[in-house]
């Protein structure tokens, strides 16, 4: 009877549509904070940039690169993560719906784990959420002009949020006379702000407020003791044993020129 019924009811699985990520195209995807800039209010992040909070971020995407597979680099800033899946990866049969999911729940639940290890004295006061899409990129060019595109992002929101927060936290103005003074202004203009009224030079700010953070894998030699028995030590003896391994490495460094490009070729290579 019990396979009978299910029988009876399985046709409803033909309803799940079929979300396969097209072969031999870089699988993004991309989180963002949900209502991060009430979230950064309640949880008194420092403006312009909370370190804590970065750090954060990065202790989350770390952790999805570790536990899941096939994720060859990781680009953050603000409240964002991006996480590039190798083009041949076969992960969940390329299922757009696994790779979001697996991403955004792997890296909320660590955001919740890991917060205290960041805040130390400001409770979680709520669960946060994160919304994810997935996007894919046909050819090594389309994925590097993605990361640019989120690392110009980072540079544009971090030199306005850099200007604005000095005019109001050093130059006394309130939010809306910061704004209405920003309201239209150029690169230049805002440089010009930061080091004639503030002695703010922007390009000696901290590389990971300018720039974001990269997370790629690296090989490591590793030497280890160990302690192995043989035939003429069989109570055991300690030697010294190198090994490679592969370790996670965060660089806050340009990745819209091609240096980063060059030093780190086998990103794109497989
Ligand atoms: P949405 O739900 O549409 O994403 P949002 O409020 O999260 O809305 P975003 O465009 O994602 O809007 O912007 C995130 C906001 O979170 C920033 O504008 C900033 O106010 C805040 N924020 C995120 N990270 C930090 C940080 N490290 N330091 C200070 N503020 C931050
Ligand atoms: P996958 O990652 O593919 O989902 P899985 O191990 O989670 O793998 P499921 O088919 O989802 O496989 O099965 C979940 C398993 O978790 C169950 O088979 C059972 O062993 C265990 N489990 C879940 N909830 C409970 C529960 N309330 N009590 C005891 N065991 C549970
Ligand atoms: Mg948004
Ligand atoms: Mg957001
Ligand atoms: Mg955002
Ligand atoms: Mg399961």
């Amino acid at each position: 009877r019990k396979t009978m019924a299910k029988s009876k009811f399985e046709y409803v699985r033909n309803f799940e549509a079929d979300d396969t990520c097209l072969q031999n195209c870089w699988v993004v995807v991309r989180l963002d904070g949900r209502n991060f800039h009430k979230f950064a209010d309640q949880h008194g992040f420092k403006k312009p940039n909370d370190e804590r909070a970065l750090q954060l971020m990065s202790k989350c995407a770390l952790t999805v690169m570790e536990e899941l597979n096939d994720i060859v680099i990781a680009y953050g800033q603000s409240d964002e993560y991006s996480f590039v899946f190798k083009r041949k990866s076969n992960w969940f049969k390329r299922r757009a719906s696994k790779f979001i999911s697996h991403v955004v729940s792997q890296f909320s639940s660590s955001f919740v784990f890991y917060w205290q290890d960041y805040f130390k004295d400001q409770a979680l006061l709520f669960p946060p959420g994160f919304d994810g899409r997935v996007v894919l990129y046909p050819s090594n060019q389309n994925l590097r002009d993605y990361l640019s595109w989120r690392q110009a992002d980072c540079h544009i929101n971090n030199l306005y949020n850099t200007t604005f927060w000095a005019l109001v936290q050093q130059g006394g103005l309130s939010n809306s006379e910061a704004e209405e003074k920003l309201k239209g202004t150029l690169a230049g203009e805002k440089n010009d702000i930061l080091f004639l009224e503030f002695n703010i030079n922007y390009n000696n700010e901290p590389e990971i407020y300018r720039k974001g953070t990269v997370l790629i894998w690296h090989k490591i030699e590793e030497t280890i003791d160990k302690r192995i028995t043989t035939p003429d030590a069989p109570e055991g003896k300690n030697v010294v044993v190198k090994r490679t391994r592969n370790k996670l490495l965060p660089f806050h460094m340009d990745v819209i020129g091609d240096k980063f490009w060059e030093e780190h070729s086998q990103i794109l290579a497989d």
